[in-house]
């Protein structure tokens, strides 16, 4: 099948409350832009130069969402155009991401990355540091409207991002899940601001999607094998 029928068909099955984020790391132009002929206005990239060469290169309504890991150095080549950062996974990078931000006078739009997978290797943060985090957004967003000037009001935690462990089985993909939603739902009620739960890829999108997911991230399944 094409990429225009790949996308097609799984937009046909998504929920209307569910966002499509085409992940298209390692990619051509070209690919991408036949995904964008067909309708396609949001891609995810997982490396910052990359993006940057294919923001570059294509239509300027695209929304550039940045998957992968981020260095803190390299937060300013991405600051002007950057629509969505998924990966955050410390204060500091978010510090960075909010002076970075303000350069260009905008607010960038971040999710925290949460760590549910069994593997060693997977970015995030857990409970305990996501609370913190959220908490210190919070407490400077109080201070700004007292007046205060140490604000952080060039970024905005919009939700949630994480990654279920590598693996065929699917009760423990769904565990991951299940207990990533409870941990949103939890946060939900004091961080009004959380409205975007980012979880799902081509191999668990539609578990994801059962578990409460509204922000998939789906490459290989529309683009072919990378
Ligand atoms: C590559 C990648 C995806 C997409 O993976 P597919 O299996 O090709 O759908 C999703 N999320 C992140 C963070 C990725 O790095």
């Amino acid at each position: 099948m094409s990429i225009k029928d790949n996308l097609l068909q799984i937009k046909s099955q998504l929920p209307e409350n569910v966002t499509l984020v085409a992940v298209s790391k390692t990619k051509p132009v070209s690919d991408l832009m036949e995904a964008y002929n067909a309708g396609q206005r949001i891609f995810g990239e997982n490396k910052i130069q990359e993006m940057t060469e294919k923001w570059e290169q294509m239509p300027k309504d695209i929304q550039w969402h940045m998957i992968g890991h981020v260095q803190t150095n390299k937060v300013k080549y991405m600051a002007k155009y950057v629509s969505l950062i998924h990966g955050v996974d410390s204060l500091k990078l978010l510090e960075e991401i909010n002076k970075q931000a303000a350069k260009h006078n905008r607010v960038i739009d971040c999710l925290l990355q949460v760590y549910i997978a069994e593997e060693e290797s997977k970015f995030g943060l857990d409970e305990n540091e996501l609370d913190e985090i959220l908490h210190f957004v919070q407490t400077r967003g109080n201070a700004e409207q007292s007046g205060a000037n140490d604000k952080m009001q060039n970024v905005k935690v919009i939700g949630l991002m994480g990654m279920a462990t590598f693996t065929d089985n699917q009760t423990q993909i769904k565990k991951e899940f299940l207990n990533l939603k409870s941990l949103f739902d939890k946060l939900k009620t004091h961080h009004s601001s959380l409205t975007t739960l980012s979880m799902g890829m081509s191999g668990d999108y539609k578990l994801a999607i059962e578990c409460g997911s509204t922000m998939v991230r789906i490459g290989s399944s529309i683009f072919g094998n990378r």
